[in-house]
């Protein structure tokens, strides 16, 4: 089989359109018709693209290749030549592999040095090599935050005299000095060593507890060794590093601190799963609504989204190249825009929602701003440039919008006491 003919193979065998594959793995509906036509020769980002889009390895996905090893080397272009002149003994370059490395674009073209063949072999050795084979980011995402419950838990049952922790107790058990200091703006904390510094610009008691136990988490997080190098695994391939999902990681044991996932629990047995749990349990706690957002995630036994919304500017370098708000018209209008201010995911579900992904006006999130009530109804997950439909309740409060997007259809709330 040719290249082309594998790729087109493979999507049928996944009955994927050339539209869904586009949407999946943002390439264009052209560029992978000319792929499987054999009109153009894929880039390894493309073959990965793809490979993703079917959750296989790139290995997987051109496994079936024929030609590999036939071709004769009388026609090999010059630059390729010479460079397996020079490295073919060295590195025990096999003819499946040369014929791999004359298939495929580096850069937008082919190779024309033998140093960038040589480039070109070491990345595809690279991606190939079995242990870039596709990770399951999910589980071990669900994975370290157990482990950060652990973590958590530990030091309440160490240091608390109460089921919801004081930061006082919690700090000098752990021997950490707190201090309040102006810190930089955008900036709601920060620790050193065992020094947690908090902005004293932070008005809210709320978001001062949150920072605080985000800060301590950090504090616990990084003296675990496993958890630290799982979270290396986790992103290894990624441009900026752990950061984010360490970020991500601190907020859920601050919401852990703060409303113990097994009072929680309590709460949403009692209540069910419901938008209005999010205000409900912020104030039953006296934490945020962003501890709450989190553990209410956390709790729901279906594929859901829970999100914060607002309506404000989006920062001009906080738009996602593929938002549909990037028109130059929205661009130049500078409008106030309903947006996802903040978003946790259920352990089953495996998309999430960004910071700044803005919500369409006619979306019901939207209508239930401008109507301040609560609505619910099927709708489009505001994902952008990915379409799917969901069971939305969205919750007017305080101009905010909580929202729940059910992926997957909540559970019964008659059923719940059941369980
Ligand atoms: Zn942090």
């Amino acid at each position: 089989m040719k290249l082309g003919q594998r790729l087109r193979f493979i999507r049928k065998q996944n009955k994927f359109t050339l539209k869904d594959l586009s949407e999946i793995s943002d390439l264009s509906v052209p560029y992978l018709s000319d792929m499987e036509r054999g009109v153009v020769n894929p880039s390894i980002d493309a073959l990965q693209k793809v490979a993703m889009a079917y959750k296989i390895s790139v290995k997987e996905l051109i496994s079936d290749v024929e030609g590999l090893g036939e071709s004769s080397n009388t026609n090999y272009p010059e630059e390729f030549q010479s460079f397996l002149n020079e490295y073919e003994t060295t590195y025990k370059i096999e003819n499946d592999w040369k014929e791999l490395l004359l298939k495929i674009n580096f850069r937008g073209r082919q190779p024309n040095s033998k140093t960038e063949w040589l480039e070109l072999y070491f990345y595809l050795k690279r991606i190939l090599s079995p242990k870039e084979e596709i990770i399951d980011r999910k589980a071990i995402m669900n994975h370290m935050k157990r482990q950060v419950n652990g973590l958590v838990k530990n030091v309440i049952d160490q240091y608390s005299s109460t089921t919801i922790p004081s930061i006082d107790e919690i700090c000098s058990g752990l021997k950490l000095d707190l201090k309040e200091d102006l810190l930089q703006d955008g900036l709601d904390g920060m620790h050193t060593g065992k020094t947690i510094v908090i902005n004293s610009k932070i008005q809210s008691e709320e978001r001062k507890r949150f920072t605080l136990f985000h800060e301590v988490t950090h504090y616990l997080i990084e003296k675990d060794e496993d958890l630290i190098s799982e979270l290396h695994e986790y992103t290894f391939n990624q441009e900026d590093g752990y950061k984010r999902p360490l970020e991500a990681l601190c907020n859920f044991g601050a919401a852990e601190f703060l409303m113990p996932s097994k009072e929680f629990k309590r709460l949403y047995e009692k209540n069910g799963l419901n938008v209005q749990l999010i205000p409900f349990a912020a104030k039953h706690f006296r934490s945020s609504t962003i501890a709450a957002t989190i553990q209410l995630a956390q709790v729901a036994p279906n594929r859901c989204i829970a999100v914060i919304c607002e309506k404000g500017l989006i920062p001009n370098d906080k738009v996602p190249s593929n938002s549909p708000i990037l028109t130059t018209e929205n661009k130049s209008q500078n409008k106030l825009k309903m947006h996802v201010v903040y978003s946790a995911s259920s352990p089953s579900a495996n998309r999430w929602l960004a910071k700044y992904t803005v919500i369409p006006d006619d979306h019901i999130v939207n209508q239930a701003y401008s109507q301040t009530k609560m609505l619910e109804g099927e709708t489009d997950v505001p994902f952008p440039g990915w379409k799917e439909r969901c069971i939305c309740e969205a919750l007017y409060n305080r101009n905010k919008v909580f929202a729940l997007f059910h992926l997957t259809p909540p559970p019964n709330p008659n059923q719940m006491t059941l369980l």
